[in-house]
C-alpha cells in the first residue's frame, strides 16, 4: 500500500543498524530503533482515535520522539501540524480552533493552561525526555505497524505562516510537495548516505522539519540532532559533521568565535543558509575565515524551497541563486512580467507549491493563481546571469511622497558605513509624505554610532527621497527564532516618531 512519504523517508529504516540520530550527549538512535519509535507513535496515535485525514497538532520540545511523531502522523495518513513552543495561549487557541485537530500534544508543564483553550481537542503531553501521557503511550505501544495508503496529492502537513500582517494562515502541504522538494534538494546539494548533517534548527518550521530532516532521511545519512543552536555545542560537534543548515544568525554567531576557522571546517562539505537574508558581508567574511562559500537558498512555508545557489559554480553573495530544477520563477509588476533586471513581485510555480490555505478559499484565490502561479509576497529581481535577488517583502516596501523605496537598497548603503554592523529600514507614518524612511542601526562591536553622521554619509550615494529622514541605534535588531528581522515590531515601536507632538 503506497504512502509516498513513508515509503521514501521511513520504510527502509527498519534495515538500518547504524545511527540515524546522534544526540547532544553522544547517545545514538539507530535507524531501526527510530523506526520502532515511529511505529509506537503510529499505534499510540491510532489508539487516541487519530484517523487518516485528521490533524495532529504538537507544541513540544525538539526531540527524537517529536520527529518520530511527525513520521508517524504522515505514515498513518494524518496531517502533521507543528506549533512554535513560543506561541502564547491565545495564539494556540486560535490554531486549535482553526485546524480542529483530533489530538493536541503539548508540554506537560503547560497542559493545565492549554486545556483551557483546547476546546473539543483531546490533549496529551510529552516533554523533551519522553515523559508525559503521550510518552507513556509510546512506551506501552507495539513497535510494529502498517502504514496507511496515501496519494501524492493527499495532505501531509499544515504549517501556519507567521502572520505578521494579519491572521496566521495554515499552508496545506501534500506528500508530493514535500517529497519532490526533498528529492530536488538532495540531488542539487549532493546529499548521500555518507553525510552527517548537523541539525540545530527547530522542527516546527519548514527549514528544520522539511529541508533538513527530509533531505537527510531521504538520502540515508545521519543527523547530529541538537535541541537548538548553541555556538559552543556546534563547535564541539562540528568535527563529526559534513554539512550544516542554518539561518544567518548561526553563521554570524559562529564567526564571533575565534575557534571557528579553516582547520575546524576543513572537512566540511556544505554550509547552507536561508529563512532570512544573509548579509553579503557575512558571506565574504565566512569565506575569508573558512575557505567555504555559504550556499544561500530561498524558500517559504507555502512553497518549500524555490531557488538555490549552485553546488558547483559561483555562489553569489547577496543572491539566492537560480530557480530549482522543476520550479518556475517570474518577476511581475502590474500584471506583466518585468524586463530582466527590473524589480517586481516574485511568483513561483512547480510541484513544491502548496495546495492552498486551510479553510481560507478567498486568501488562497488571492495568492494562488488558477494556473498554479503563487504570489510569494517577496519582491525581487534577476541579474544578468540569472541569479535571483530578494529585495524585501512587498509589505515592507516604503512609499514616501509617492516614490517607491526598497528597504534593502538603503540597508546595503547603510551597512557599507565602516561603523555599521547591520541595519533595518522601515516606513513610518508621516504627515507630509504618507510614509517616511526610517533607519534602525546596529554598531560594529566596540564602535559608537552617531545616527546623523551615518545618514549624512548617504548624501552622495542615494537619491534624496531614499535617504532615511531619521535613525536610531539599537544594540541588536529584533529577530524571531528563524533569524528574521521583525519589521512589524519596529514599525509599532516607532509608529509615533514623525507624528506631531501633542
Ligand atoms: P517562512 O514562511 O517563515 O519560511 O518565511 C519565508 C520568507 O522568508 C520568504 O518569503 C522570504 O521573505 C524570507 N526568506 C527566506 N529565505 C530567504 C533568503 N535566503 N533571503 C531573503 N529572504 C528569505
Amino acid at each position: 500500500m503506497p504512502n509516498p512519504l513513508y515509503d521514501a523517508l521511513f520504510a527502509t529504516l527498519t534495515l538500518r543498524t547504524n545511527p540515524l540520530l546522534i544526540l547532544e550527549g553522544g547517545e545514538k538512535v539507530t535507524g531501526a530503533s527510530f523506526h520502532a519509535m515511529i511505529a509506537r507513535a503510529a499505534n499510540a496515535l491510532r489508539s487516541a482515535g487519530v484517523q487518516a485525514g485528521d490533524r495532529v497538532a504538537v507544541q513540544i520540545a525538539k526531540s527524537p520522539e517529536a520527529l518520530a511523531i511527525y513520521g508517524a502522523t504522515v505514515s498513518i495518513g494524518a496531517v502533521f501540524l507543528p506549533l512554535n513552543p513560543a506561541y502564547t495561549l491565545p495564539e494556540v487557541g486560535y490554531f486549535l480552533n482553526d485546524a480542529t485537530p483530533r489530538l493536541f500534544i503539548c508540554d506537560p508543564a503547560k497542559a493545565e493552561v492549554l486545556a483551557g483553550v483546547a476546546g473539543q481537542t483531546a490533549l496529551k503531553t510529552l516533554n523533551a525526555k519522553g515523559g508525559g501521557s503521550f510518552g507513556a503511550d509510546l512506551s506501552d505501544a507495539e513497535p510494529v505497524f502498517a502504514p496507511e495508503e496515501r496519494l501524492g496529492s493527499d495532505l501531509a502537513a499544515i504549517l501556519y505562516t507567521s502572520g505578521t500582517t494579519g491572521r496566521s494562515k495554515g499552508a496545506m502541504l501534500t506528500h508530493d510537495n514535500l517529497l519532490s522538494n526533498a528529492q530536488t534538494l538532495a540531488d542539487l546539494w549532493r546529499f548521500t548516505a555518507l553525510d552527517v548533517l548537523l541539525h540545530a534548527l527547530p522542527i516546527f518550521h519548514t527549514h528544520g522539519l522539511f529541508v533538513a530532516s527530509n533531505v537527510s532521511l531521504l538520502t540515508g545519512g545521519q543527523m547530529i540532532f541538537l535541541p537548538g543552536f548553541d555556538a559552543g555545542t556546534v563547535l564541539r560537534l562540528l568535527p563529526q559533521a559534513t554539512a550544516l543548515m542554518g539561518v544567518p544568525t548561526f553563521y554570524t554567531r559562529l564567526l564571533e568565535d575565534a575557534r571557528f576557522d579553516h582547520a575546524l571546517t576543513a572537512h566540511m562539505r556544505l554550509f547552507v543558509s536561508g529563512s532570512a537574508p544573509l548579509l553579503a558581508d557575512t558571506h565574504r567574511q565566512f569565506y575569508t575565515r573558512t575557505g567555504h562559500r555559504i550556499l544561500e537558498r530561498y524558500g517559504m512555508t507555502e512553497t518549500n524551497m524555490n531557488t538555490s545557489n549552485p553546488y558547483e559554480g559561483e555562489r553569489r553573495a547577496g543572491t539566492v541563486g537560480f530557480p530549482l530544477p522543476g520550479v518556475e520563477l517570474r518577476i511581475m509588476a502590474e500584471g506583466a512580467e518585468v524586463p530582466q533586471g527590473g524589480v517586481g513581485g516574485i511568483e513561483v510555480r512547480g510541484p513544491n507549491v502548496f495546495a492552498g490555505y486551510w479553510q481560507m478559499p478567498e486568501k488562497t484565490r488571492e495568492e494562488l493563481r488558477p494556473d498554479g502561479w503563487f504570489i510569494t509576497g517577496d519582491l525581487g529581481q534577476i541579474d544578468a546571469d540569472g541569479y535571483v535577488q530578494i529585495v524585501g517583502r512587498a509589505k515592507d516596501l516604503v512609499i514616501s511622497g509617492g516614490f517607491n523605496i526598497y528597504p534593502i537598497e538603503v540597508e546595503l548603503a547603510l551597512d557599507d558605513h565602516p561603523d555599521v554592523l547591520e541595519s533595518a529600514v522601515i516606513g513610518l507614518p508621516h504627515p507630509d509624505f504618507g510614509e517616511a524612511v526610517f533607519a534602525v542601526l546596529v554598531a560594529q562591536k566596540g564602535k559608537a554610532l552617531d545616527p546623523d553622521a551615518v545618514l549624512a554619509s548617504l548624501s552622495n550615494r542615494l537619491a534624496r527621497f531614499k535617504q532615511p529622514k531619521s535613525a536610531v541605534v539599537l544594540d541588536e535588531l529584533p529577530r524571531n527564532t528563524m533569524g528574521k528581522v521583525q519589521k512589524a515590531a519596529l514599525r509599532a515601536s516607532y509608529a509615533a516618531w514623525f507624528q506631531p507632538k501633542a
